[in-house]
């Protein structure tokens, strides 16, 4: 079963669920930190990395010796990625999503692929929890590929618990696709409902069925709760503001270790998890 944990802004504490209640199930998990502009998830985990691939996409070379200047190319990319400016072929390739038609429309066979370098992917160990995540190159606007590379990794014989990138953007619509069972989270503020909205559209585009984690639940107002009820979206659980959560989160500290307790409140949302997948069936 793969279990995506989303938000629809950053800074909702969508990490600290992901982290936590990945190290409370314990082995036979995985977690894959899909928020590769800014993974975090390391940092609280402390893996061990014993495994680094470079991701790279493939993208056009012109070899001028060959090409007749015919413009096919161009005409085919609906990226621009590639243009004829007088004489030559530029070819764009930040701006290439690696689709491969102008290599086929080529008469020539004037254009070969090369790979652009996308980031890196890491993997590694810690508690009998198998950790990956992606790693964009700094400067690299396109981080879907690199998402669908981390989750290529699940392993079926799994529990996959995926820490998807916030907002509600391609990247994270990439990060939900493949998940039995999205978790929101989310926080009881303005902000918090307006992003949450929006993220449960896109779940609902998804088809898949969802449930919500309010954090700080006890600060803000009842509208997230007004807004859940509305549209029967179940709150699987709730974590009120408390300074000992919010001093283990800054030292880089798990709360299941800090604070014994809420073990037994991740796995509970585990078993609600399940429940409504189950239910969905
Ligand atoms: S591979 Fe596709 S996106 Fe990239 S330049 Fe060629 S046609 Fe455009
Ligand atoms: S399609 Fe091939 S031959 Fe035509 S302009 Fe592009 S690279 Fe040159």
């Amino acid at each position: 079963m793969i279990i995506s944990i989303a938000s629809g802004k950053g800074g909702t504490g969508k990490t600290t669920v992901a982290t936590n209640l990945a190290l409370s199930l314990g082995s036979a998990v995985q977690l894959l930190d899909c928020d590769v502009e800014e993974p975090n998830a390391h940092l609280f985990i402390h893996p061990n990395f014993d495994q680094t691939e470079t991701v790279t996409a493939p993208v056009p070379e012109v070899d001028m010796n060959k090409c007749s200047l015919c413009g096919k190319c161009g005409d085919i990319c609906q990226f621009k990625a590639i243009v004829v400016v007088g004489e030559t072929v530029l070819p764009f390739e930040e701006l290439c999503h690696s689709c491969g038609g102008c290599m086929a429309v080529c008469p020539e066979k004037a254009i070969t692929e090369k790979g652009r370098e996308l980031g890196v992917i890491q993997k590694g160990h810690c508690n009998g929890i198998e950790f990956i995540h992606g790693k964009l190159r700094v400067g690299e606007a396109m981080s879907p590929p690199l998402i669908k590379k981390v989750l290529s990794y699940t392993d079926p014989a799994k529990l996959t618990i995926v820490d998807a990138p916030p907002g509600t953007s391609c990247p994270v619509i990439e990060s939900m696709k493949p998940a039995d069972f999205v978790l929101l989270v989310t926080e009881p503020t303005p902000f918090g409902l307006y992003d949450l909205k929006l993220a449960v559209g896109a779940v609902k585009i998804l088809n898949i069925p969802c449930g919500l984690v309010i954090n700080r639940s006890d600060l803000g107002d009842a509208k997230v709760i007004e807004y859940a009820n509305q549209e029967d979206l179940p709150i699987l659980m709730e974590i009120p503001f408390d300074r000992r959560i919010a001093e283990a989160y800054s030292r880089g500290d798990m709360i299941v270790e800090v604070m014994p307790e809420w073990k037994e409140r991740f796995l509970a949302l585990y078993e609600k998890i399940i429940s409504h997948v189950n239910d969905y069936i």
